[in-house]
């Protein structure tokens, strides 16, 4: 981490003090890793241990980690299924956890086509606050001056439910902007937002996003970082203006706004920032009307330093999209975290894409890791007590899966990323994000894996039946050279009786088939959140699948382990498919898609 000294610059003491402070709390807590995690993992088990769960294995109040290793098991979403059921159906015995829950937090990771439910308690918030608190303390570091200008954030609220019990079910970002200490925070000149609340809380996403686009641009001269959570949603703002920009410079024009725009809270906020702004409307026409969006962002945002997305895992795909729009700005993530947890935070925010590591803060929860050995795998069974390593004892070069024991009643819980450790930061060790367990296909939040896209293409499949079709061989991608990205289905077929063979129409209508099949998480992205396009079929022509084979086996694959890849991503191999294609289809409507209400 750079030193403290960039602090005596010229800002305002109570915000040099503060900062200084969070970055002694950051050293403080990283130096002595394994005593904080001991502590945290003491006061979970003390606090949960009069709890179902914990009483079920024999801990008889015993709040060592030898204790809990001995006898808690590892478990999956899954192993959890009743107990969580349980408690969303009403149950208030203390099951999980001895605080009563206060929500759930749905994960974008699915559990039979549906999200996964987490508990959570509000102290857990105060948690989220704290690691939110640290990192413009780091930014400031790297980039000074961001008191002199906003953030042009896009940031969105998504559905939420009812459990049958009562709880409220929703995103973990949708609960944050919700919350009174969101809407109610005090000014801070270092984070000030172009979007005012009403634009996030809008659930409409259209009235959302436009009004969050319209406040960009009418405060363009002082935005010095644009950002989103997902690489995917800031392109696919990008993308908005891109289809809106005329109807936005109209508004700009009259200094009103078009009817379009029908929520009330809107109406009245957007009156009181809005004015016509002719020279504006011109500029935004002039550039937006051209044919090439290269560095458009820089050329209406001109004083942007960098781009605030996620890029790793699944998101390096947009690497190069972010890039051509921005002439190259760094793209920069400062944390990372999810529904169950919040983990860690990028102590160089500034560094590229491919060497982001995060730093995991040991006060968040008891951090565990499992070894992935790729020549003797474990076998995780709901009982196993495998030995998982402490955060302070993983070794650099060396990949893991994270478990975690949270203060809301998961305990030993797999999350589902693998992570390397690339260092350490004191003794804190740092984790680059490799990928999550098990995920094929992903656009946006979504999480598709093998075995979900398998079950769609049986239900697709079975419309060619009546035709004597069926399906050979298949694979995908993930298409995100369109704006919102698509899923992608490879099929060659076996046509029985050509005088016979399906229609256009059919085969249309087995893109919808399929994405009926896929999980919620993906069909809320295609319905409510746009974030996902229609699913295609690529049909491509007879012997295709052996030519792959071939292509594979020139570059070294082992004939006797050949096995066709679900999802490919080499752009050679989708070349050749792609050359081979004989005709392609897309659903022509959209999946049957409502926020889930569980029974
Ligand atoms: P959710 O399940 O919807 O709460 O999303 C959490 C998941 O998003 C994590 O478990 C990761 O798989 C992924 N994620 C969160 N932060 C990052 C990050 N900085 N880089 C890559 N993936 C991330």
């Amino acid at each position: 981490m750079a030193s403290d000294s960039s602090l005596s610059t010229p800002l305002g003491q109570a915000f040099c003090e503060r900062f200084a402070k969070a970055l002694r709390f950051i050293e403080d807590i990283t130096t002595n890793a394994d005593e904080v995690q001991g502590k945290v993992l003491g006061k979970i088990l003390g606090q949960n241990t009069g709890t179902e769960y914990l009483q079920r294995f024999n801990l008889n109040g015993a709040t060592d980690k030898d204790s809990f290793k001995y006898k808690d098991p590892v478990v999956t979403y899954e192993d959890l299924l009743l107990e969580i059921q349980r408690i969303a159906n009403g149950d208030l015995s203390p099951i999980l956890c001895s605080h009563p829950i206060s929500e759930f937090l749905t994960s974008s990771g699915t559990s039979a086509g549906e999200r996964k439910l987490m508990p959570t308690i509000p102290e857990q918030m105060k948690r989220r606050q704290l690691l939110f608190s640290l990192l413009l303390p780091v930014m400031h570091l790297y980039v000074p001056g961001l008191d002199k200008g906003k953030a042009l954030y896009f940031l969105f609220v998504k559905a939420e439910t009812e459990t049958p019990g009562g709880l409220l079910a929703r995103p973990v970002l949708t609960s944050y902007y919700k919350s009174e200490q969101f809407k109610n925070r005090p000014y801070e000149p270092y984070n000030v937002y172009t979007s005012p609340n009403e634009a996030i809380l809008c659930s409409d996403s259209y009235q959302s996003i436009y009004t969050q686009m319209l406040c960009g641009l009418l405060m363009k001269g002082e935005v010095l970082r644009i950002g989103a959570i997902f690489a995917s949603a800031l392109l696919r703002a990008i993308r908005f203006l891109r289809v809106n920009w005329k109807q936005l410079s109209d508004d700009i024009l009259s200094g009103s706004l078009n009817p379009k725009i029908t929520d009330p809270s809107l109406i009245e906020c957007m009156s009181k920032i809005l004015k016509p702004n002719p020279e504006l409307a011109q500029f935004i026409v002039k550039e937006c009307e051209g044919e090439s969006w290269e560095r458009i962002i820089t050329r209406i945002w001109p004083n942007t330093k960098y781009l605030e997305v996620i890029v790793t895992g699944a998101m390096a795909q947009y690497i190069p999209t972010l890039d051509y729009y921005s002439g190259g700005l760094p793209i920069r993530r400062t944390m990372y975290a999810s529904s169950e947890c919040y983990f860690g935070i990028n102590l160089k925010p500034m560094s590229k894409p491919s060497e982001v590591s995060y730093t995991i803060l040991p006060n968040m929860g008891y951090f565990e890791f499992l070894l992935l050995d790729p020549i003797n795998p474990v076998q995780l069974s709901r009982d196993s007590l495998p030995c998982l390593v402490d955060l302070a004892d993983v070794e650099v070069g060396k990949e893991y899966e994270l478990v975690v024991t949270n203060y809301a009643g998961l305990c030993r819980y797999r999350v589902g990323d693998i992570l390397r450790v690339t260092g350490f930061h004191n003794s804190a060790p740092q984790f680059k994000f490799i990928r999550r367990q098990n995920v094929l296909l992903s656009i946006d939040s979504d999480k598709t894996d093998e075995s979900e896209l398998q079950k769609a293409i049986d239900s697709a499949s079975m419309l060619l039946h009546e035709f004597n079709t069926s399906v050979v061989e298949y694979t995908s991608c993930a298409d995100t050279k369109t704006i919102p990205g698509h899923y992608v289905i490879y099929w060659e077929l076996l046509v029985k009786d050509q005088d016979k063979s399906p229609s256009h129409q059919v085969l249309d209508k087995c893109c919808l088939v399929l994405e009926e099949s896929l999980n919620s998480v993906y069909k809320q992205g295609r319905v409510a959140d746009n974030s996902i396009g229609p699913l295609e079929i690529r049909v491509v022509r007879n012997g295709t699948f052996e030519d792959l084979m071939d292509f594979a086996i020139s570059r070294c694959a082992s004939i006797n382990q050949y096995k066709v890849p679900r999802c490919v991503n080499s752009t050679s191999m989708l070349e050749l498919l792609d050359g081979r294609v004989v005709s392609v289809h897309f659903s022509l409507t959209a999946p049957h898609w409502i926020p889930e209400r569980r029974s």
